[in-house]
């Protein structure tokens, strides 16, 4: 696929970036859909989590994860370094607030692939501090019935781990209804049309828009 600069809509027509942030069950292929997300829009970047899970077969440090020790996430912890953290499935995740700001102050867009726990605490954070709201988008697999199928199939995992995830799968399809888009992924070429949408809908809003309107248009406006 081409990486496409999304040039009419620029991630930097406002000053900060947007925030996507993007939730589902195992196996619904959000991680599939994220990483195209990023490899077609030049100005989105993927957000590197910290997390103490091993690395899989195929997994690059401080590509896929940051892979670090319990000591060390803890230490990060202590220091107030995450913009969210959660226990999934018996190992520690969280994203790193300055790698956020950093990106977003550089007017690139972020994508956020966390469970349902750090989806909630950055909405509540953003709430609080009355800071730009993030768009919060989860996908489903077709059916209940699909996402156990896919995974117990992933084969990447122990038996434990995998009877982890069925249980976790269903907890999350409930936080589904709180999310403000939903895609149903039953073809990828689909839901991945779907997210493009929402990316370039949440960039065209007017008030993400006006920046760039009033540098084109400041002979006619009034601004
Ligand atoms: P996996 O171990 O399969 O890569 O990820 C397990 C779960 O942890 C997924 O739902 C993934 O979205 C979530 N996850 C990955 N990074 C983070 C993070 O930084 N924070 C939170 N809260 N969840 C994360």
């Amino acid at each position: 696929m081409n990486k496409t600069k999304d040039s009419r809509q620029p991630a930097t027509g406002n000053s900060k970036g947007i925030l996507f942030i993007v939730s589902a069950p195992s196996g619904a292929g959000k991680t599939t859909l994220c990483r195209m997300a990023v490899d077609y829009f030049s100005d989105l970047r993927h957000s590197i989590s910290y997390t103490t899970r091993p690395s899989r077969e195929g997994e690059k440090n401080s590509i896929d994860y940051h892979f670090v020790s319990q000591q060390f996430f803890q230490k990060m912890l202590n220091n107030a370094e995450f913009l969210e953290w959660a226990e999934v499935h018996g190992n520690r995740y969280g994203t790193s607030r300055n790698d956020i700001n950093a990106l977003l102050e550089k007017g690139l867009d972020i994508i956020l692939d966390i469970d349902v726990q750090g989806a909630r605490q950055v909405k509540q954070r953003l709430l609080a501090n009355s800071e730009q709201p993030a768009v919060f988008i989860f996908i489903l697999p077709p059916s209940l019935k699909v996402c156990e199928e896919r995974i117990k199939t992933r084969g990447k995992d122990s038996p434990e781990v995998i009877a982890g995830r069925l249980e976790n799968a269903r907890t999350e399809i409930r936080e589904s209804i709180k999310y403000d888009f939903i895609i149903i992924n039953d073809n990828l070429e689909d839901a991945f049309e779907r997210l493009k949408s929402i990316i370039l809908a949440e960039r065209s809003r007017r008030e993400r828009m006006m920046g760039e309107v009033k540098r084109i248009y400041s002979e006619v406006l009034d601004l």
